[in-house]
């Protein structure tokens, strides 16, 4: 813990030079002392502190200054700083004005001037003043702080980005913790914008992008050079695998993702199916362990980057970034992967992202202890997200449309499930309607077969139902079937006949798609299985075909 802080605050600077002086002389060993000479900058002073998060364990304030005076500032300060001791410094005419304060602002001791001799008069209160504080006073936390409401979808992103990239971060619950809302209303001047994330450097961000906030934190944002051999849209399972593979045998790699790096599998509480893990791995923990791997390899990874645009010229492929820079390269790999089909109910937008979640949302699961929750969909990834839910909340329900699990989910699955307690299946159902206030409140199931609608109470919906192409960003280059997915190989030779355009006298490589040197890898490609293994494959495959692929160029 850094230097606890005494702080005091006079407007006569004899006063304020004096009772420094006899503060440094027996405090400063294990105490920072601090000076201002007016209520407005103390204020400003302890804000700073806040933002900082430095603990302050004593105000000492003279009660007559213009502006602002001793009772004044002490009654702001301490809604930042509700455990610090208060001290008022008057003359004899303010003694009632420090009575007073005494049940306004609970005040701790009133102390008179003149203070001489400090051993007597000044020391022996202040000593027992911090040694109460000190018994009583949490260790601040000195990382990243995060502000704001469980239900504000700007503040999930946030902190699902912080703990996708493994970047630790207390979680203030502006609504629930006087102090964290004292913080965010002195940095905000009265208009709070949420969420507001504090650093440990005093700075402050006001619901940044990600990109901002990547960059605050550290994270590579910015390209290293405008032309590789190998680009590679999107870092889930496919493209890391890529990454790891490209850059291994000396191809001039980047990854280009415009979330966090990991993918869905990112998002997974345990991943049980992957070669190699016999326990088990959690999304993140695979995700840190893949993304160190391709950066030791030298592998460049981009994250927060949207890729917008993709063009052809010739034998080089140009991608541009949400910031309108470009980059190009030899041979590309698409692996943009897929998203959680939107749930389409009246009214549900308004709850998404606070209440309302596609996939696991893992860092909000903490936050439904002892709640109702609902899980809606039927694959594995429903059934992971309502094992994992189950560990916090008290009831979970897992809605699905069809009569059972068994064609949808993996037996290991099933089976946990069955035995989980605190979880239920409710089959043949539908979610109808939704209602809530500022956060959702209830949702309307409605059994397919009877027609029977129910109201329920809840606290959360977290929802996993299909999957829709990542592949907006493509269409018009690359060849897609019906439902947006990518052709590949073989996929693309119809009636004997190579793509439109094709002009190589040779057909598509497996994974190559209607353009030369244009490759797909993992859940974004046509008819593939979505399974983490398998997207790592192709990933690694892609790279063997780039090679083939460069030979020719
Ligand atoms: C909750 C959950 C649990 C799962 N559990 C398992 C499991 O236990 N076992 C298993 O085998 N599989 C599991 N899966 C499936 C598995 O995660 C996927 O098959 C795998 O992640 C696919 O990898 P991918 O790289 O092809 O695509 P994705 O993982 O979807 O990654 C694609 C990436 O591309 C990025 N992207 C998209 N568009 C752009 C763009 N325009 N610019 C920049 N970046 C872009 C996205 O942000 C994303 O990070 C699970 C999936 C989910 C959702």
């Amino acid at each position: 813990m850094a230097k606890p802080i005494i702080m005091t605050i006079d407007d006569e600077p004899h006063v304020l030079n004096a009772i420094a002086r006899d503060l440094q002389a027996h405090y400063q060993k294990d105490y920072r002392i601090v000076k201002a000479s007016s209520g407005t900058e103390a204020l400003e002073t302890v804000q700073e502190f806040k933002r900082r998060n430095d603990p302050i364990a004593l105000l000492l304030a003279d009660q007559r200054m213009p502006a602002m005076s001793g009772t004044e500032f002490l009654e702001e300060a301490i809604k930042l700083y509700p455990e610090t001791k208060r001290v008022l410094l008057t003359a004899y005419a303010d003694t009632d004005a420090a009575i007073a304060s005494i049940n306004a602002i609970g005040l701790d001791y009133y102390l008179m001037k003149p203070w001489d001799p400090p051993e007597e008069r000044l020391y022996p209160v202040l000593d027992d003043l911090l040694s109460d504080w000190l018994a009583s006073v949490r260790v601040p936390y000195d990382g990243i702080r995060v502000a704001g409401t469980l239900w504000s979808a700007s503040s999930h992103n946030v902190k699902e980005f912080l703990a996708r990239s493994q970047i630790p971060y207390q979680w203030l619950d502006i609504e629930k913790d006087i102090e964290a809302l004292g913080l965010v209303e002195a940095t905000s001047d009265g208009r709070p914008q949420l969420p507001m994330i504090f650093f440990p450097d005093g700075s402050a961000l006001v619901d940044p992008d990600l990109r901002t906030l990547a960059e605050k934190v550290g994270m590579s944002t910015k390209p290293r050079q405008p032309f590789y051999d190998l680009i590679i849209i999107g870092a889930g399972p496919a493209g890391l695998g890529g990454a790891v593979y490209g850059a291994s045998e000396g191809l001039r790699t980047v990854v280009i993702d415009k979330d966090a790096a990991g993918g869905q599998a990112g998002t997974s509480a345990r991943i049980e199916n992957y070669l190699g893990f016999p326990l088990g791995i959690s999304g993140a923990d695979l995700t840190r362990r893949a993304t160190t791997q391709a950066q030791r390899l030298g592998a460049e990874i981009l994250t927060a980057h949207e890729v917008t645009g993709l063009r052809v010229e010739g034998p080089y492929k140009f991608v541009t970034l949400q910031d309108g820079s470009e980059l190009s390269c030899h041979a590309l790999v698409i692996a943009t992967g897929v998203k959680v089909r939107e749930l389409r109910v009246p009214g549900i937008e308004d709850f998404v992202g606070g209440s309302v979640y596609y996939g696991a949302a893992t860092s909000e699961a903490v936050h439904y202890k002892d709640k109702k929750v609902v899980v809606i969909g039927g694959a594995n990834s429903a059934g992971q997200g309502a094992m994992f839910l189950s560990r916090f909340a008290s009831e979970v329900k897992v809605l699905i449309r069809k009569d059972s699990l068994q064609a949808s989910m993996s037996r290991y699955l099933i089976d946990q499930i069955e035995a989980t307690e605190n979880i239920s299946l409710v089959v043949n159902t539908e979610v109808t309607a939704v209602e809530g206030k500022d956060r959702l409140e209830a949702i309307t199931i409605t059994n397919s077969k009877s027609g029977e609608s129910k109201k329920e109470p809840v606290d959360a919906v977290f929802i996993f139902i299909g999957a829709v192409p990542h592949t907006g960003v493509v269409e018009g280059v690359v060849e897609l079937d019906e439902a947006g997915f990518i052709y590949t190989g073989q996929d693309l030779i119809r009636d004997g006949k190579r793509p439109k355009n094709w002009k190589l006298r040779r057909d598509p490589f497996l994974l190559e798609t209607s353009v030369p040197g244009i490759f797909a890898a993992g859940d974004v490609r046509h008819g593939v299985i979505r399974r983490v293994a398998s997207a790592v494959g192709q990933g690694a495959v892609a790279v063997s075909l780039v090679h083939k692929y460069l030979e020719t160029v």
